[in-house]
């Protein structure tokens, strides 16, 4: 992708011959005699890389530094014409990434452009890897919901934000029904698709914030905030007959339905994050008593006394 350069300086003759060696050099180059100007540029192209004069009329170019690096993800080359006027750490710490002095030499100015790309290739990239991994680190490998690491991350942010707001949290425990019998007759690979559909249907049915987790083998939860255990229950029922109409086809010819029992329930206030999820695994063991394929719901104490001391065991 072509480089956006943009060349400040109110002096005519610099600009126009900075802005022709930029363009002659393969760039695209915009050009502009002032601060106030350039700022207007930068509100509609993407510029990569601004070189600007220090002394402009209105806006200097080290408060247009400044301006522009607190704003945009652009990279500034300051030219100076006095050595002895501004120093480089002046020009660095209001954010440049290089200083070239008056009159500048273009093959001087070229080399500086082109390193200072290219460390902004190699930044952008490092992001951008930074982002992968941190992501990867957060991602069930074969369901492409969260994993239960950040599930139990999550569910203690959104924990102390219903205890600071005083707002409902609900949580949902799915279980596949006879799995075992499943792999044991279809084999595991055919069991991972499974488990892979799954994941995709539970993303299709929840809502903005409600966030999916594969909490175990066959085991997936999904935190919904701002909402109740009877809003909760209904969300649990879309994903549980969205689950039950889709057919399975692990052997050509034959088709099979998969269903799920879900447990549903609400955080109490102040109460353990254990007693959270046992409470929904509960509510999803009581869906496999009473048959599978169903959605059940246990509450609990509306609020949990807080305990005096900070960190004391639980009592029974
Ligand atoms: P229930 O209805 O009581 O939940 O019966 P179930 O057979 O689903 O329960 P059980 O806990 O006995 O077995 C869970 C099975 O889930 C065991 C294992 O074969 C399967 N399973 C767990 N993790 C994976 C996985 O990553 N891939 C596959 N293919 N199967 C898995
Ligand atoms: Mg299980
Ligand atoms: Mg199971």
């Amino acid at each position: 992708m072509a480089s956006n350069i943009l060349i400040v300086d109110d002096d005519a003759a610099i600009r126009d011959s900075l802005h022709e060696f930029i363009m002659i050099s393969g760039f695209t180059a915009f050009k502009s005699s002032s601060s106030e100007e350039a700022l207007e540029i930068l509100k509609e192209e993407t510029i990569h890389v601004v070189i600007t004069d220090i002394i402009l009329p209105g806006m200097d170019g080290l408060d247009l530094t400044e301006r522009i690096k607190s704003t945009y993800n652009t990279d500034v080359i300051v030219m100076t014409g006095y050595s002895g006027d501004y120093s480089y750490e002046e020009a660095i710490n209001k954010g440049a990434s290089d200083l070239i002095f008056k009159p500048v030499r273009f093959e001087e100015l070229l080399l500086r452009l082109k390193r200072v790309l290219k460390e902004r290739r190699l930044t952008n990239e490092r992001i951008e890897m930074l982002e992968k991994l941190k992501k990867l680190a957060i991602t069930d490998g074969l369901t492409r919901l969260y994993n239960s690491r950040h599930f139990y991350n999550q569910m203690e942010l959104e924990a102390d934000r219903s205890n600071r707001y005083n707002h409902p949290l609900a949580l949902l425990l799915l279980d596949i029904d006879l799995f075992k019998e499943y792999n044991d007759t279809y084999g595991h690979l055919q069991g991972d698709k499974v488990l892979q559909r799954i994941g995709k249907i539970i993303k299709s049915c929840l809502r903005k914030m409600d966030t999916a987790y594969r909490y175990g083998g066959e085991e997936f939860t999904i935190l919904l905030p701002e909402t109740t255990a009877e809003e909760a229950k209904t969300v649990a029922e879309r994903i549980r007959a969205g689950i039950e109409k889709v057919k399975f086809s692990p052997v050509p010819g034959n088709e099979t339905n998969i269903t799920i029992s879900v447990g549903v329930t609400e955080y109490c206030k102040n109460e353990d994050l254990s007693e959270f999820v046992q409470r929904a695994d509960r509510a999803m063991y009581l869906s496999k008593k009473n048959g599978r394929n169903r959605v059940s719901s246990i509450f609990g104490e509306k609020e949990v006394k807080q305990s005096v001391l900070p960190f004391s065991s639980k009592t029974s």
